[in-house]
């Protein structure tokens, strides 16, 4: 899906590559994400010099996350730039920062795991429901931001703090 023909690269210099990847594909594997949706591609990979493949272009999608205060499920849009940097791996250059090896014998480049390494990293990993979110009662497990929760009146009343031992016993 997300590959590139490095034949009619070297023909016409410059190729699209563009792909819906289902929330449900095998690429997330692992990566820990939720999508809402496809995942849409579009990439401009063109050669970069001997050797180098510079894929342009962005990534948009939406997340289903969950707040990290409150646990309520967060559907988030995702939209990101994207620049790969392919280097062959038999290049000069193959080790350079940031950049991804290939091989420049074979027919295909595939871009996907680099897609996927990126996306991962470039995710806000925590998210909020809203700035405000009050969050979960650490004791009780409420959610705050119904209203507060009982612990809060009773932490500092010995009375429930005796009751309280009692249960436990
Ligand atoms: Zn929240
Ligand atoms: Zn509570």
């Amino acid at each position: 899906m997300l590959r590139v023909d490095l034949g009619q690269l070297d023909r016409e210099g410059s190729v699209a590559v563009e792909a819906s990847i289902p929330a449900e594909d095998g690429l997330w594997d692992g990566a820990g994400l939720l999508w809402d949706g496809d995942v849409v591609v579009k990439l401009q990979a063109t050669f970069a010099g001997t050797g180098e493949v510079v894929a342009r272009g962005t990534v948009e999608g939406r997340l289903r996350q969950e707040c990290r205060r409150c646990l309520k499920a967060v559907d988030t849009p995702y939209a990101q730039a994207l620049t790969l940097v392919f280097v062959s791996d038999g290049s000069e250059e193959d080790g350079d920062g940031g950049a991804y090896g290939f091989d420049a014998d074979q027919a295909e480049l595939d871009l996907g795991e680099a897609v996927r390494e990126e996306v991962v990293l470039a995710v806000n990993p925590y998210v909020v429901c809203d700035p405000e979110c009050k969050g979960l009662c650490s004791r009780c497990g409420a959610d705050l931001n119904e209203g507060p929760c009982h612990c809060s009146e009773n932490e500092f009343d010995p009375r429930w703090e005796a009751l309280r031992r009692l249960k436990s016993e």
